[in-house]
């Protein structure tokens, strides 16, 4: 992908941090076809951007299953905080990133990212399910509390733009647990939201869990939250 836009644009260019992923959240394949993480050495990943911003680039998004994690695999104790702000500093207009898992957000992430004028202010953060219940069942390693929590630091930094991923109908989702995720998208209010219908990936664990849920249920469940996440997004 990084490539093909590469070439595709003069402007924007997305540049590899990480492959794979460690996370083993239940219904994602990604962690068995795209293997363990694998952080790029951060010299090389600075080098590459600073050959893009001599070209005239002017935005680079940094691009990974979970950046957040980026240097976790690495023995060298330079973490994405230290990588965002070295990327900050080589003085390129504009930086994203994506996509970034909650449990691997840390505070002083949140502080290089409010420090920097050229790092947008704009965090794609993954919550799935509003339920805590339902997100012990994702293995996604955090509560709705502790997401709110850090979705509140996050939103502390002025003109700052979140979005999200939702999956409805997990295998178990009760009408109690749907009514969290609909809960937690009025509390927050997402700027933006990708809502997805769960659906099963041979291989996963949650593939074979008992309790997935009726078509016609998931279907109503994901009609009501895409009208809330619109009307909230058109009113952001
Ligand atoms: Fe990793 Fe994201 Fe898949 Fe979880 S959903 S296993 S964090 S790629």
């Amino acid at each position: 992908l990084g490539d093909v836009y590469k070439r595709q644009s003069t402007i924007k260019a997305y540049v590899n941090i990480i492959y794979g992923c460690d996370k083993f959240c239940t219904y994602c394949i990604v962690p068995y076809t795209r293997g363990k993480q694998r952080s790029r050495r951060h010299q090389d990943i600075l080098k590459e951007v600073n050959e893009l911003k001599d070209e005239g680039y002017q935005e680079v998004t940094l691009l990974g299953q979970n950046v957040n994690a980026y240097g976790k695999d690495l023995d060298d104790n330079y973490g994405m905080e230290d990588l965002l702000e070295d990327v900050a500093k080589t003085g390129i207009p504009r930086i994203r990133f994506v996509t970034s898992h909650p449990w691997d957000f840390t505070d002083r992430m949140i502080e290089v990212i409010a420090k920097y004028p050229n790092i947008m202010k704009s965090v794609h953060l993954p919550v799935q399910s509003g339920s805590s219940r339902i997100l012990k069942l994702m293995g996604r390693r955090y509560t709705k509390e502790e997401y709110i929590s850090l979705f509140d630091k996050l939103r502390k930094i002025p003109n700052m733009h979140i979005s999200t991923d939702i999956i409805v109908g997990f295998p178990g989702e009760t009408e109690e647990d749907f009514e969290e995720t609909m809960d937690i998208v009025r509390k927050v209010r997402y700027d933006s939201a990708f809502t997805f219908i769960y659906s099963k990936r041979t291989g996963t664990p949650a593939a074979i869990m008992g309790d997935q849920i009726p078509e016609d249920v998931v279907k109503d469940r994901f009609n009501r939250l895409l009208h809330e996440v619109q009307t909230i997004s058109a009113e952001q």
